[in-house]
């Protein structure tokens, strides 16, 4: 066993490995996890800087829970898109899924334009299309205005 593998954090019993997250996101993700209230009670493992044969370095989560939530994971798409989810059963991988953004983004952000009518109007819910893949681009169905991942992923709704 190679020293880098000795140093890995413990495997999980049952549960979800989030993996290829790209290095200095690894915080992002977490945060993400303590805005969703239903894993606030699960434990979780964080191993950040890991070499990586696909992206250099990388950081990993582990969360000890029975599922993810659905507005979790679309969040989390939006934040690390790529990132891979593998699902732990009896300390084996179950299952293994590349995490992609949604075609549609049904009131997961708040739109970045101030004069967006979204942001005035109670009761008015945010909808975003995938207008462009790379760089990936989507727009907002009230102000049609076109915003980057990057200009969206602090604008999520937790
Ligand atoms: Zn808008």
């Amino acid at each position: 066993m190679s020293p880098e593998q000795i140093m890995l954090i413990p495997k999980i019993e049952n549960g979800f490995v989030l993996d290829h997250i790209p290095t200095g996101s690894g915080v992002k993700v977490l945060n993400l996890i303590r805005g969703h209230a239903e894993l606030n009670e699960s434990v979780i493992s964080v191993g950040l800087h890991y070499t990586s044969r696909r992206l250099g370095r990388k950081d990993l989560i582990k969360i000890q829970s029975r599922e993810l939530p659905q507005r979790f994971l679309q969040h989390l798409s939006l934040v690390v898109p790529g990132v891979t989810i593998k699902r732990v059963e009896n300390y084996a991988v179950a299952q293994k899924i590349v995490l992609e953004p949604p075609e549609l983004v049904d009131n997961l952000l708040s739109c970045p334009n101030p004069g967006c009518i979204t942001n005035h109007e109670r009761g008015v819910t945010t909808c975003f299309h995938l207008v462009r893949r790379e760089p990936m681009k989507f727009r907002c169905n009230h102000c049609e205005r076109r915003f980057a991942l990057s200009e969206l992923e602090n604008r999520l709704k937790l």
